[in-house]
Order: structure tokens, then sequence, then C-alpha cells
């Protein structure tokens, strides 16, 4: 029975806790002003100036303060102006299949938070006194002789108080923390990928980073980096495909079935009589990738065509014949010549080698013009040696 008791309790407090925060979030969000103070000087600021202003005003914290003592967590009624807690940057890499259908990645981690029994101070009574050996400094300078008048000074951090500046009595310290005024925390975030955020997009939680005494905690900041898909490619809000087709399935007619990132299996086809040429794009409305916030309005799904030929000598003379018999012989470049026109024969190129064979000709031409030169400036005391 004794035992269900601070359990029951707990259970209330961070009901409690999460209650304030969630309003206070929402003060602190629906308020410019507020949220300006709340960024310079932290939640012991905004709190301080609430109370004075508007405390009938049905704010759920004031009732919450009356009832605890003046509130917890804060702790504090410090004045001095709070110092800026580093953000924590963390890439999260995302598929295409996330960010189309959208996804929550549980992540935990372990973060420095108040030390809730001490509320931050270190000790009970909340006095500390300066540092007998940094004197409040926090950081300690050694002296260290290297050679006869020559003296290095070395600055580190004071050890006694690990940089605080402050010494807290043995008997005092927060057995809790141990005098440190936070303590370790395991924590899991729920980060919400949304359909359609974009490569880079950063979500934010805030003041979810480490905390600090006299510190405004920083953000926890992932920053999404989209991994390459197999399959599509996305453009803004546009999904890229390329797809092969074979010269029959190009002047024919094809039909093939694609499936979607969310497992939707699409019947794609060419419209009755349609020739698809090589390199030719066709799109289809509405299933490309779903706009950021507004995942019912979605792009272009665009397909490439590659259209892929016959090889040399798979038709012969004969099929030749009767694909002729069914296919208009294009003219254009065949007009007939009245007297003899010479024999020629077609011959593969290569482009690629054709380009590096000229690149390396330009450069190998270069490179004896500057020879030239160099013959030219080096040569004049060479001739003259020659004449001797
Ligand atoms: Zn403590
Ligand atoms: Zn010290």
């Amino acid at each position: 029975m004794f035992g269900r008791v601070p359990k029951k309790s707990d259970n209330s407090n961070l009901v409690i806790l999460q209650f304030k925060e969630l309003s206070q979030a929402y003060e602190v969000l629906s308020d410019p002003e507020k949220r300006e103070i709340y960024d310079q000087y932290g939640e012991d600021a905004l709190k301080e100036g609430m109370g004075g202003g508007g405390s009938s005003s049905g704010n759920p914290f004031d009732i919450f303060e009356q009832f605890f003592g003046g509130g917890f967590g804060g702790g504090g009624s410090s004045r001095t102006r709070k110092k800026q807690g580093e953000d924590v940057k963390q890439v999260l890499k995302v598929s295409l299949e996330d960010v189309y259908n959208g996804t929550t990645r549980k992540l935990s981690l372990s973060r420095n938070v108040l030390c809730k029994k001490c509320k931050g101070k270190g000790s009970k009574t909340g006095a500390s006194s300066r540092c007998y050996r940094c004197q409040g400094s926090g950081m300690r300078v050694t002296t260290r002789q290297i050679a006869p008048g020559m003296i290095q000074q070395m600055q580190h951090v004071c050890s006694e108080c690990r940089g605080s500046g402050e010494s807290i009595n043995e008997r005092d310290r927060c057995q809790q923390c141990k005098g440190k005024k936070v303590t370790q925390e395991k924590k899991v975030l729920e980060v919400d990928v949304e359909k359609g955020m974009q490569n880079g997009q950063k979500i934010v939680f805030e003041g979810q980073a480490d905390e600090a005494p006299d510190t405004v905690t920083g953000d926890i900041v992932f920053v999404l980096q989209l991994k390459e898909h197999p399959k599509f490619n996305r453009k803004q809000d546009d999904l890229y495909l390329e797809h092969n087709i074979s010269l029959t399935e190009a002047i024919c007619g094809f039909r093939f079935v694609l499936t979607h990132l969310d497992g939707r299996q699409l019947l794609i086809k060419t419209n009755p009589g349609e020739v698809i040429k090589p390199d030719q794009y066709k799109g289809i409305n509405d299933e490309g990738m779903p706009q950021w916030q507004r995942p019912f309005m979605k792009g272009k799904l665009v397909i490439h065509f590659n259209v892929v030929f016959p090889e040399t000598g798979v038709l012969s003379p004969e099929k030749c014949k009767i694909i002729k018999t069914l296919l208009p012989l294009s003219t254009s470049s065949s007009d007939m010549a009245s007297d003899d026109p010479e024999e020629t024969i077609l011959h593969d190129v290569n482009m690629e080698e054709e380009m590096r064979r000229k690149e390396f000709q330009k450069r190998q031409e270069a490179y004896d013009d500057d020879d030239e030169e160099d013959d030219d400036d080096a040569g004049m005391p060479r001739v003259g040696c020659n004449q001797q």
C-alpha cells in the first residue's frame, strides 16, 4: 500500500507537467512578443512577466503554481540573462517511399536534464560559494618553465568545480546528481516524416536538446536526407521514370504494370494507334509526389521512353519485305538520282571515342605550340653555341 502512493502521485505529476507544457507552448506560440521573450530569456522570464500581467486570464499554470507553491521544473526566480544552449543537428535518412506515404520514426536518445530532485541547483539549499581553486572563473591557469626564462601558460577547466566556478558544500550537495545539477535521461522521440517533405527539410523539436542551469535549452533538429530510389527520380513534386520499350511496342503499342511507391499497381498503356518515339516523355497527372501539407495535391508521373531497336542481323531480308508492306517507306532522304550515284559503305562511328581523340589532338597541338615557344626563348644561346 505504501509503495503505491508515490507511484500514483508520480503519474499525476506527469500528466500535469504535460498539460502545463502544452498550455505554455500554446501561449508562447500564439503571442509573438512572448515568443521573443521565451527565445531570449527562457521560460522563467516568461513566467515572471506573465504573473504580473494577466493572472486572471484563465492561465492554467497560475492555478498549478498556487497548488504546488511556485511551479516545478523552472525552479529559480533568477533574473540573470540565460545563455543559449546548443542545437543538436542530426541527419535522418529517408526513402522515397517514406516521403510518399509518410512515416513515423522512433529514435531513442539520451540527454542531460536538470536534476529533478534539486531542480538544477545542485544542492538542497541552493547555496553555493565561489570555487576556492579557480576563484569562480571556472578556469585555471598553470605555468610551466619550458626553458630558462621561458614560461608556458596553460589554461584548463577547473577540476574542482568542473568549470562552473562555484562550489557546493559536501553536506548540502544533492545526492541525486552529486552536485552536477543535471542527470541523464533516456527519451524516445517520435519523428513525423510527413508526406511530401523535401530533401534537406528540417524537423525541429524545440527545446529538446541538453538542459543546463541558466541556459535556454537548444533544439534537436533532424535534417532529412532523401535516399536515391532505384526506379523513381524525384524533381520537386514530379516523379520521373525511365522505361525501355521495344521497337515493336513503340510502333504497335504496349501495356505494362507499374508498382507505385505505395504498392498500388498501375496499368500503363498507349492509346490505340499511338506511336512512341525514342526519347519521348509521357505524363500521368496526380501520380507524382504528394505536396507537403497538402497531400491530396499530387504532381505528375513522367515516363521517359527509351526505344530498344532490334540488333543487326535479327531481321532477315524476307522479314524486312513483310515490314515494308506494312509500314510506309520514309522517303525524305531517298530522292532518286537520275544518273549513276557513287557506291558507299556505312561504318560504325563511336562518338565518344571520336570526341576523346579530338580532345587529345587539340591538347597535343597546344603542347607543341608551347614547345615551340620554349625553343624560341631558350634557343638563342644554343644557336650561339653551335656557331662557335
Ligand atoms: Zn540534484
Ligand atoms: Zn573551480
